[in-house]
């Protein structure tokens, strides 16, 4: 049996492949299993922040590898110790759980929204407000977090204590608050698997306001946002305001699953002995990727995602078959004439990687991606659109 064969027989179904095995990769290329080489357009959903096997990366690893690759959290390891000094002096929060994905990461924050609110202004004080057509994963709290129905039908009953709001509507949370207490809001600052959708600046400036206000957290999600992808750290640092927990993942550790989530001066203290754990959570070896990862997103780093990003836009901006642009830094949406599923087939044919978010075409290339195979990407994706 092929690969493929083998695959859909005994795997469980829940992934609609494309019709591709890809055996190798380096940097922003990757081949299959014919020697066929595409620009890759998606690291593997904004994970491989740096490209494949890269050299830097693969370092640090196999470093870790060769002393120590996994401990339990009954003991200290320095790459945990590390990256968890690291993330709060760039971010200014002031403590770190990890654990081993973007959805953890997430359950994490809320763990703390809900005993941080319970605590301070009681047991009733639960509800967690989120996004309409936000994404926050796929475990049942976070689906139940997760602002977009169709996720929801088959698994009933969700966890109770959610509700969702229209990005920008600070009124409809405001009147939430009054029927309800709200314990936090979480957010995306660029809806991804939403359709690549930057929410407004006022409105995270307003919100942070009135959270202040009223002692509700306001939690960030940056699953698929943060460690560089928008052109600043994170990217509510776009937004000049300081968030009181910040979850992120996919990016952090550039191809190792390693979920964080970091907590503001306000609920530093909320997480105790027995709280929460996870039994690879700060694992060695993600922990000593993330690390090398992070301090290579530098000021140098963001500017060059930044002139990446402004080439990307300019390049579709007005092209023909593309109806619009949307994103920030390296995370793009393109409003296609055709359908965006269309497109990507059209594109894998022609050796580039891209995903769809909704009816996006969707590119998250590596952050170090070489401006000539970004440019080579990117007449393909033109080409395809304009036929
Ligand atoms: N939050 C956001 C914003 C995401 O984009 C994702 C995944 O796409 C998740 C959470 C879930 O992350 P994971 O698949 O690592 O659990």
């Amino acid at each position: 049996m092929s690969i493929i064969e083998l695959d859909k027989q005994y795997v469980a179904g829940t992934y609609n492949r494309f019709p591709v095995e890809i055996v190798s990769g380096k940097g922003s290329l990757v081949w299959d299993s014919n020697g066929k080489e595409y620009v890759d357009m998606g690291t593997g959903i904004g994970v491989t922040a740096f490209g494949i096997s890269d050299d830097v990366w693969k370092n640090a690893v196999m470093e870790q590898i060769e002393r120590v690759q996994h401990m339990s959290n009954l003991y200290y390891t320095e790459p945990c110790a590390l990256l968890a000094q690291k993330l709060c002096e760039r971010t200014g929060m002031k403590k770190v759980f990890f654990s081993n994905s973007g959805a953890e990461a997430n359950e994490c924050a809320i763990k703390v929204a809900r005993k941080y609110a319970s605590e301070k202004r009681g047991a009733d004080c639960y509800t967690i407000v989120t996004l309409n057509n936000s994404f926050h994963g796929r475990t049942l709290t976070t689906l139940s977090a997760t602002g977009q129905e169709h996720y929801h039908e088959l698994f009933q009953p969700l966890t109770p204590g959610f509700a969702s709001v229209d990005a920008g509507d600070l009124e409809a949370i405001k009147a939430l608050n009054e029927s309800v207490k709200v314990a936090a809001v979480i957010i995306e600052c660029v809806q991804g698997e939403g359709g690549v959708l930057p929410v407004s600046a006022d409105f995270v400036k307003a919100l942070r306001e009135y959270c202040t206000q009223e002692d509700i957290l306001l939690m960030i999600d940056e699953v698929q946002t943060g460690n560089g992808r928008t052109g600043q750290l994170y990217a509510y640092m776009n937004f000049e305001i300081e968030p009181d927990v910040v979850s992120t993942a996919k990016g952090l550790a550039g191809g190792l699953p390693l979920g964080a989530t970091l907590i503001g001066e306000k609920a530093q203290n909320v997480l105790g002995f027995g709280d929460h754990g996870s039994t690879f959570g700060g694992n060695p070896v993600c922990c000593a990727a993330a690390l090398s990862n992070i301090n290579r997103i530098d000021d140098a780093l963001l500017e060059d995602v930044r002139a990446k990003s402004k080439f990307l836009f300019e390049t579709f901006a007005d092209a023909p078959g593309i109806k619009s642009v949307s994103g920030m830094g390296l995370m793009i949406g393109l409003e296609t004439v055709k359908p965006a599923g269309e497109i990507v087939a059209v594109c894998i044919e022609k050796g580039v990687l891209c995903l769809t978010a909704k009816d996006k075409v969707r590119l998250l290339p590596a952050l170090n991606i070489p401006m000539d195979v970004l440019k080579r990407a990117a007449d393909v994706i033109k080409a395809v659109c304009a036929e």
